[in-house]
């Protein structure tokens, strides 16, 4: 009785790593899987611009005795090649972002990085006639990655403001709330129908309000958020009405002042 105990044990265990190690292979493949699509999506988004550019070079050689289409072609040629440049350095960022660990943390004073993003984002807000303004608890900081977590609010910032009609307003809010701060971009733009809201935060997806609206963007800019928030322990959550408006909110992990822990420890020693 006691063998048959031990062999049953035996079968109990061996079946437990069996099935460890299965889930081990399906998250490699999964892995690889997604970094298959990654690649394959890639190149069929960055096809369309590199196209375009050979077709542009060559126009330019034919109307070469016409200085008037030279410059229209060569106008159309910098708008391609500037929107390589934003498609590959979102590509990066978001690849960086799937595969690397988080390298310099340190604390991040909400209040800088919601400044400096305005700040960055000023002459698009002046020339769409759009107003930014910045409301709500001051004070919060996070232990993050400051140019990822940059990069993420300006990434909001810069949606907001794309999506919104001339004359109205962006609000940049915070809220401190126990151990997290929110940090929410609420626009009066176009809004997002309640079909998409799911999918915006996949890489390459764009609503087709904004596709018809604007060529200019790359449909990388909210996976490069999700991935970035998720990457710090928190999470982005959207509200939105379509011809109302949209609220992104960002949920991260509340740091304690650094002065207050630098107290703190001092006082241990
Ligand atoms: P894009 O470069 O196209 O803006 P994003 O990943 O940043 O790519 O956004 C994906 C899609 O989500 C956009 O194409 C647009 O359809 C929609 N979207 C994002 N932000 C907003 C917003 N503030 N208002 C309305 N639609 C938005």
């Amino acid at each position: 009785a006691e063998q048959r105990a031990v062999s049953a044990r035996a079968r109990a265990i061996t079946s437990r790593l069996v099935l460890i190690v299965l889930r081990d292979i399906t998250e490699q493949e999964r892995v690889e899987q997604m970094r298959r699509d990654f690649v394959a999506n890639t190149s069929h988004e960055l096809k369309t611009p590199v196209g375009a550019v050979g077709l542009l070079a060559e126009a330019v050689d034919s109307a070469a005795d016409d200085p008037g289409q030279v410059r229209e072609f060569a106008r159309r040629l910098e708008r391609e090649a500037d929107r390589l440049a934003s498609l590959t350095s979102r590509i990066m960022s978001l690849s960086r972002l799937q595969t690397e660990e988080p390298t310099t943390l340190r604390d991040v004073a909400v209040d800088d990085l919601i400044a400096a993003q305005i700040d960055a984002h000023a002459a698009q807000a002046d020339s769409a006639g759009v107003r930014v303004m910045r409301g709500g608890d001051r004070g919060a900081f996070v232990h993050g990655d400051l140019p990822v977590l940059g990069e993420a609010l300006g990434n909001l910032l810069a949606n907001a403001i794309a999506y919104s009609p001339s004359g109205s307003h962006v609000g940049v809010g915070v809220k401190i709330e126990g151990r997290v701060v929110e940090i929410a971009v609420a626009d009066q733009g176009i809004g997002i129908d309640e079909s998409d809201q799911e999918r915006v935060f996949e890489r390459f997806y764009r609503a087709d309000q904004a596709r018809s609206r604007r060529t200019g963007g790359t449909g990388l800019g909210l996976a490069i958020v999700k991935h970035a928030v998720q990457r710090h322990g928190g999470e982005v959550r959207l509200w939105s009405q379509p011809g109302r408006g949209s609220t992104f909110t960002v949920r991260l992990p509340l740091a304690p002042p650094p002065t207050h822990r630098a107290g703190r420890a001092a006082r241990r020693s």
